[in-house]
């Protein structure tokens, strides 16, 4: 059975066919002509449905789609669902890593908790629809470390590792414990079980 992805961004689209493929899964790539989706839900649950359904409908054939969200507690939360655009509608990677750490400057070491969300929908052929959910606990660092990974990696440092950022770290020690590898490693088992 065939699985389009429904992201455009090649970080995100390396990453999520890495661990599929890793899990057994095969996917497509997100075909070309296919316009975005507004995001307009207020749930990344919500978010990842209305972009997987979308590709499903256009093509066809089954999609998966994620959305992510940073929530930081310093920020009750904030930016969440609004997390690609935090420093505004067109914001850079490095942007968003900018206002984060200016927003968080008198913030002390510990009280600066944060965790990365991800939810992931399958939307199948026949348009049955499930959606998994994972998280990454972390803090948000001082300043920008490390030039790997993308996003706000070079400000993430998670908890179960040593200290170092995402951006710090090689691909394999990312995907060990980041919400996104630890949301498609549910998808895919739930792929693997019903194909
Ligand atoms: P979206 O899921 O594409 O809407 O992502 C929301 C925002 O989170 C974007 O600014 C991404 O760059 C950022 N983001 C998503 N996943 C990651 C990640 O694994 N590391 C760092 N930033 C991420």
């Amino acid at each position: 059975m065939r699985f389009f992805l429904a992201t455009a961004n090649p970080d995100k689209a390396r990453e999520m066919v890495d661990i599929l493929s890793g899990a057994g899964v095969h996917v497509s790539a997100r075909p070309p002509d296919i316009p975005d989706v507004e995001e307009t839900g207020t749930t990344l649950e919500a978010n990842a449905e209305l972009k997987a359904r979308a590709i499903a409908d256009a093509t066809g054939a089954g999609a998966i789609a994620d959305d992510t969200g940073l929530e930081v507690d310093a920020l009750d939360g904030a930016p969440g669902v609004f997390t690609a655009r935090f420093a505004g509608p067109n914001a850079t990677y490095a942007q968003n890593c900018e206002k984060l750490v200016a927003e968080l400057a008198q913030t002390p070491p510990d009280q600066r908790g944060a965790r990365f969300v991800t939810a992931i929908c399958v939307v199948w052929p026949d348009g049955s629809a499930q959606t998994f959910r994972g998280e990454v606990e972390g803090v948000i660092t001082d300043g920008p470390r490390g030039s790997n990974g993308f996003g706000y990696d070079p400000v993430f440092a998670p908890l179960e590792l040593d200290g170092r950022t995402f951006a710090q770290m090689t691909s394999e020690e990312k995907h060990a414990v980041s919400h996104r590898a630890r949301a498609l490693r549910a998808a895919a088992a739930h792929l693997a079980s019903r194909s």
